[in-house]
């Protein structure tokens, strides 16, 4: 039995939780972008900049940023297939509370709302909260209807492997948009993203361009 005043206790602590929760939610968008750096255009010269795209990478991890390039190098390359031209890519490095390190979706709707950085977007995280747990995930149109702020989103977990086919992989499925794979041997949208898996055809380079330009993520650049 609890004594009384383990119950008097626990009543006061109950009278202050609606307050601790509101006050701490009140309080301020615990976010603050700690640095910005371009990383300039790496597509191979054969692109002819028909179709750019413009990146916004948010680590909000703490990721070492040199791994991050190296990623989006080699997605550059591989999205060069498709005529498609990485133009500039804008890496922010975000201090966010470790709550919102992971892809989580509340958490992530939150701090996708408040930064509400240019998409695509592509988000480094620590992890997934999310069930089943998936290394990357893309959210596209097609199923961000009931969190409509990660419209055109990626979330990479920490520790996935083949980082770059991973980046280029889940950027398909964004600019596609749509979830399909491709099991076809050595295609890029096979479930198993690996190194033997780098290749996209000439029908779905067809719907990446036009998909990414319909949906504003594609544009006409300057050659
Ligand atoms: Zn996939």
């Amino acid at each position: 039995m609890p004594t009384f005043s383990a119950i008097t206790a626990l009543r006061a602590l109950i009278a202050v939780l609606p307050v601790i929760c509101c006050v701490a939610v009140a309080a301020t968008t615990p976010f603050s972008i700690e640095n910005r750096r371009t990383i300039n255009n790496t597509a191979p010269a054969t692109v002819d900049g028909r179709h750019t795209l413009n990146l916004t990478i948010a680590n909000i991890a703490g990721w070492n940023d040199d791994e991050i390039v190296d990623s989006i190098t080699i997605a550059t390359g591989i999205l060069a297939q498709c005529n498609v031209k990485v133009d500039t890519a804008e890496l922010l490095r975000i201090t966010v509370p470790e709550s919102h390190q992971y892809f989580d979706t509340p958490r992530s709707r939150e701090l996708a709302r408040a930064l509400a950085l240019p998409k695509p977007t592509l988000y480094f995280t620590a992890g997934t909260r999310q069930v089943p747990a998936f290394d990357a995930e893309a959210i596209g149109r097609g199923n961000s209807r009931s969190r409509p702020e990660l419209t055109d989103t990626v979330w990479i977990a920490r520790g996935a492997r083949d980082l770059g086919l991973v980046v280029a992989h889940e950027l398909v499925h964004v600019l596609m948009n749509s979830g399909d794979h491709d099991n076809t041997p050595g295609n890029l949208m096979a479930e198993d993203t690996t190194p033997a898996n780098s290749q996209l055809t000439e029908k779905q380079c067809a719907v990446i361009r036009a998909s990414g330009a319909r949906n504003g993520l594609l544009r006409p650049g300057v050659n």
